[in-house]
């Protein structure tokens, strides 16, 4: 046979291996596709996260159905509380697309429904686009919750002063209740059941106590202080108490820049801070070959940019507060030194008669010789040991109930996290580590992460008058004979 026939025959048959080939992965997919008519596997469903309890507001749930073959072709929501039936939703896909996942987000709305507290069954089925229509059906259980705790506030004389501290005690009742506290703005101090405090109320879980503090330059007339109790239902409570504020203005400070300090703590802290910036929030700021010459942008952003993270951190570390009270008696200074700097101050750095930025002072500072030992201001758990950005070298001590101290500027540690101290332990020795200029200590004490006066804690009158007395008073209300 000639070479060119032998070459076209060639062609032919791969042309017909290749059609048949096409035509056969066609009419499979066909089959395939047509034999879904007549699978038995009926659709999945789910919930995309579990059913909470419904409280008075409507809730939105999420469900998920699933069918691998046929694809959905109808669902169905329910819900059946006492056995009456409420019809929430019922949706026909056939006239669509055929999709294998469907998600749907159903309303419940238990107050246009007319239901009550209690317990409720959600019934969910779907039928799939098989001949027969292959059915699934799940039901979920939650329940009915209308009720929104009750709250009433025990104290009565709440005297406060600007970055002070209050105390409340109020009662908050609810089957499910989840989170109660005081919320002044947006910040929620949490209230602890007093039989954490004291064993004598054993008998009492629905009275809490709340210890809270008013911000400087907080505006009352904008925003709230309350009593709140949430419960896991999302039903809010909320309850006003008397409180008389002492309004006290921050004081002020102007700090003059030298030239050395600066180039030493920019040269060392700048570059921590870009370290830390990508490592917290992934940023990674564009600087100008300009700025990065600038003395004044780079202190800037240490003292502030950096000071803002230092904060973040320490608000995550004492985070980890126990619900018991580890201290005892007044706060001590943990050093014999005077205060040096004054706590809220409201700081502005110059260098060479230019304002070169602004922070506020969240502690005070202490006077020491240098390397002073460091004793904690009240017994506690150490929380964290290390270095803390503008802070430096820094213990912070977990007192309880959301209160906590920290000791900064240290040059060296001697606690390690976990351990149990008393104010006897030495925690570490003052230094210049972090943004500070000379040798000295720099003390905070903060609850729930903001920063409060030191001073009325070193004032074991204060303490008792402020703290203690509402507990006895509250002994008295509820044992009178007493
Ligand atoms: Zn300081």
């Amino acid at each position: 046979m000639p070479l060119e026939v032998l070459v076209k025959r060639g062609w032919i048959v791969l042309a017909v291996i290749l059609l048949v080939g096409v035509a056969g992965w066609f009419w499979r997919d066909v089959i395939v596709k047509f034999s879904y008519n007549f699978e038995k596997t009926p659709p999945i469903i789910s919930s995309a996260s579990e059913i909470p309890a419904i409280g008075a507001s409507p809730i939105e749930i999420l469900l998920s159905f699933f069918d691998e073959r046929a694809g959905i072709g109808s669902f169905e929501v329910t819900l059946v509380q006492e056995n009456k039936t409420f019809p929430l939703i019922r949706e026909s896909l056939l006239d669509k697309p055929m999709q294998n996942a469907v998600t749907s987000s159903v309303s419940i709305d238990p107050k246009k429904l007319g239901l009550r507290s209690g317990p409720v069954e959600i019934i969910v089925s779907a039928k799939d686009r098989a001949l027969w229509s292959n059915e699934g059906k799940t039901s979920f259980a939650s329940s009915v919750d209308l009720d929104k705790p009750r709250i009433s506030v025990l104290s009565s004389v709440h005297n406060v002063t600007s970055a002070g501290v209050g105390m409340v005690i109020f009662k908050a009742e609810d089957p499910n209740l989840k989170k109660q506290g005081i919320l002044v703005g947006t910040h929620l101090f949490p209230g602890y059941q007093v039989k954490l405090l004291d064993e004598q109320f054993s008998g009492h879980p629905e009275i809490f106590f709340s210890y809270f503090s008013i911000p400087f330059d907080f505006d009352l007339t904008q925003n709230p202080v309350k009593v709140i109790a949430l419960d896991s239902a999302g039903n809010e409570a909320s309850a006003s108490f008397n409180f008389k504020l002492k309004v006290k203005q921050r004081p002020t400070s102007d700090i003059n820049l030298s030239e050395v300090f600066l180039r030493n703590k920019t040269q060392e802290l700048y570059p921590a801070y870009l370290r830390e910036l990508k490592e917290m929030k992934g940023e990674s700021p564009t600087v100008t070959p300009d700025q990065s010459q600038d003395l004044i942008y780079l202190f800037r952003q240490v003292n502030e940019g950096y000071r803002d993270l230092s904060s973040i951190r320490l608000e995550t570390i004492f985070k980890d507060s126990q619900q018991s009270q580890l201290w005892h008696g007044a706060f001590g200074r943990p050093l014999s030194g005077s205060s040096t700097a004054l706590f809220g101050q409201a700081r502005t750095y110059r260098f060479k008669n230019l304002v070169a930025s602004n922070s506020f002072h969240d502690g005070v500072d202490l006077a020491s010789v240098e390397q002073d030992a460091v004793h904690p201001a009240n017994a506690g758990v150490v929380l964290f040991v290390g270095d803390l950005g503008i802070y430096g070298g820094t213990v912070a001590v977990d007192h309880g109930f959301g209160l906590g101290t920290i000791y900064s500027h240290l040059s060296s540690m001697s606690v390690t996290p976990g351990q149990s101290i008393t104010s006897e332990t030495v925690i570490g020795r003052t230094g210049t580590t972090g943004l500070a200029g000379g040798d000295h200590l720099h003390y905070e004490i903060r609850l729930n992460g903001v920063s409060i006066r030191p001073e009325e804690w070193w004032d074991f009158g204060w303490i008792r008058d402020h703290l203690d007395a509402k507990i006895e008073d509250l002994k008295k209300e509820l044992n009178p004979s007493t």
